[in-house]
């Protein structure tokens, strides 16, 4: 579904300047209806390379193919279509409109496309229901919880049904016990909906939702796990290898 093939983002280097391999050469494939976590010490590169997979960044070589299109043959209104379209981002900050109550916000990837009222409508309940915040829909962000935002936010990620979910940090600003509902529905959306997410997270448990886990540091794939029957005992695998890992990621993990 999605094929990353020698992929680089290579930051700085005009007149001289350092530079900066953020993403380094690296090879990805992502099948359909994945759920995979990206982790890695801060700086490694992972938001990089969720810009590059969302077409917010261009890479400085290699190529980016979803769904067997290369990203780097679209531009312009094109571009803003695919991803308008094709792609959902759900952000650390929520970043819903302050303006506009959870309804409104949710619905904004419908109302771009001009979808009929009365199908928007059903769909903002069906995803509303699965996210569990039916009750809030007609509330503003600031009457709200951090949860029932990032719940909101997610909602509007997905209501349009896009071929490839990004979330960068989405349970960064949430409390342990509204962390483990988003996880809750993001994993029941990808196994029930079949949504292919791609998800980085500073935390294991979040990181343990997830049935593939790509660890990356310097740029490049450190290595990658595979969930097994027992969520408990992927978490503690994903612990052992941010230990093996080291740096700050893995000392955050000790601390924590
Ligand atoms: P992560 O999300 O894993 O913390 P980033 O992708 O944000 O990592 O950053 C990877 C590397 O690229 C870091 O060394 C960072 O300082 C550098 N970097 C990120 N964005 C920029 C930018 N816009 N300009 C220059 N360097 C950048
Ligand atoms: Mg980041």
């Amino acid at each position: 579904m999605l094929k990353a093939v020698r992929l680089s983002r290579v930051y700085g280097g005009s007149r001289g300047a350092a530079t900066t391999k953020a993403v380094d050469a690296m090879d990805l494939m992502v099948a359909e209806g994945e759920f995979l976590g990206i982790m890695g010490p801060s700086g490694s590169g992972k938001t990089t390379l969720l810009q590059l997979l969302g077409t917010i960044d261009r890479p400085t070589s290699g190529e980016v193919f979803l769904e067997g299109q290369p990203l780097s043959s679209l531009h312009g209104a094109e571009l803003a279509f695919f991803r308008r379209r094709r792609l959902g981002f759900i952000f650390q900050e929520f970043n819903l409109l302050d303006a506009l109550t959870l309804r409104e916000n949710i619905i904004i990837p419908l109302v771009l496309e001009r979808c009929p009222v009365p199908e928007i409508a059903q769909r903002v309940k069906a995803i509303a229901a699965r996210l569990g915040i039916g009750d809030v829909l007609d509330k503003y962000p600031y009457e709200v919880s951090g949860g029932q935002k990032q719940r909101a936010a997610a909602a509007r990620a997905l209501i349009h049904q896009p071929a490839l979910v990004l979330a960068d940090e989405p349970t960064g600003a949430l409390d342990s016990r509204s962390a483990r509902s988003l996880m809750e529905a993001l994993a029941g959306l990808n196994e029930e909906e079949r949504a292919t997410i791609l998800m980085v997270t500073h935390d294991p448990v979040s990181a343990s939702y997830c049935r593939r886990v790509l660890f990356i540091r310097d740029g490049r794939i450190y290595t990658e796990l595979r969930r097994g029957q027992s969520p408990e005992g992927f978490y503690q695998q994903i612990l052992d290898v941010l230990a093996a890992m080291g740096g700050e990621a893995g000392g955050r993990v000790v601390r924590a």
